[in-house]
């Protein structure tokens, strides 16, 4: 692991994350590990451990997180959430951590190629909507089982979900995300830590 400096650490970083007020009792965390234990990531990606990452938030290891690959790996499965014994929602944290990263020029590659859905979901007013080829097995799928091809949104909800688009701004930051300078990655987060293989 490079060295790191004291000026790296910033004891403020976990209110500096938390800007949405999400995480409110991540200072209650009891290392524990259960999250980590149960967690189908770290269970086949050794460096990934949830319990080390909220430890480097609280104590302000900005150096090694924003600029991770670690905090890109999550699925968001809840799983972590669910064992967890003082209710601590790492989903929400990972995408706190996610925005400051972003917002820090680090992370696009994992963003940008997802605004495809974006922009298609806002035309059909429902939240994933498969390609061509997706759509097309979706639609066999669905009429072989006696349904409707495709769910029927009416246009009022798909105003509605546009409406929403327009109100918080996303089209515009997805559109930034793309001409945003992308920073690299590091994947030294995890060097010199002692993990289970
Ligand atoms: S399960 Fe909860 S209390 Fe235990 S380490 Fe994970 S976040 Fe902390
Ligand atoms: S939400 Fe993320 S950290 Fe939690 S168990 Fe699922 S993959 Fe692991």
């Amino acid at each position: 692991m490079s060295r790191e400096y004291d000026r790296d650490w910033d004891p403020d970083l976990y209110k500096k994350i938390d800007k949405y007020n999400s995480v409110k009792n991540l200072e209650q965390c009891l290392q524990c590990g259960k999250c980590t234990g149960n967690c189908p990531v770290a269970a086949i990606t050794p460096s990934y451990n949830p319990r080390a990452i909220i430890n480097d938030i609280l104590a302000g290891s900005t150096a090694r997180i924003l600029d991770s690959d670690e905090i890109w790996r999550c699925m968001k499965c809840g799983t972590c959430y669910r064992g967890c014994p003082v209710d601590i929602s790492f989903t929400s944290l990972i995408l706190e951590l996610r925005f400051a990263a972003l917002e820090s020029g680090h992370g696009q590659k994992y963003v940008v190629p997802a605004n495809k859905f974006v922009f298609r979901s806002m035309e059909y007013g429902i939240n994933f909507v498969p390609g061509k080829r997706g759509m097309e097995r979706v639609m066999k799928l669905r009429s072989d089982m006696g349904v409707e091809p495709f769910p029927k949104v009416t246009p009022e909800a798909i105003e509605q979900f546009k409406a929403i688009f327009e109100q918080t701004q996303t089209l515009r930051y997805m559109e930034k995300l793309k001409t945003d300078t992308e920073k690299p990655l590091r994947l030294s987060y995890a060097e010199g830590r002692i993990v289970n293989e």
